[in-house]
């Protein structure tokens, strides 16, 4: 999609801190970061969210899975735990319209 801010990252048209990829999936450093580790890890096809996934994203979806695992072991907090979140739409306030999963972890997280 030519106007999504991730899809030109994932492009490497737009600059990121990245910390790995694979054929599907990128992570890297969200730039406003609320916990010690913070990273996103998104879907280099464009997807909305949740609600848009398909039965033609199975392997976008298994890949960024497997990157936020990757990801979480090469940054270090496989051991100490994370949280993996995405955010859907209005409720949810999802802010940037492509499909991410944020990694939150280097501390002990609060529950809402
Ligand atoms: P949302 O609110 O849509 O779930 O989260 C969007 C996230 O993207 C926010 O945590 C925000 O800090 C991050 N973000 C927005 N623009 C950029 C950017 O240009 N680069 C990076 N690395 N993160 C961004
Ligand atoms: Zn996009």
């Amino acid at each position: 999609m030519t106007d999504c801010l991730f899809c030109k990252i994932a492009a490497g048209d737009i600059p990121c801190n990245a910390i790995a990829s694979n054929e599907r999936a990128l992570a890297f450093h969200d730039i406003n970061p609320v916990a010690p580790v913070h990273f996103l890890v998104i879907p280099k096809r464009h997807i909305v969210n949740v609600a848009d996934i398909g039965e033609e994203h199975q392997q976008d979806m298994a890949a960024c899975l497997e990157l936020v695992r990757d990801a979480a072991r090469k940054i270090g907090v496989e051991a100490t735990g994370y949280r993996v979140i995405t955010n859907n739409g209005r409720d949810g306030g999802q802010e940037v319209m492509h499909l991410h999963f944020h990694v939150l972890g280097g501390k002990r997280l609060g529950w809402p």
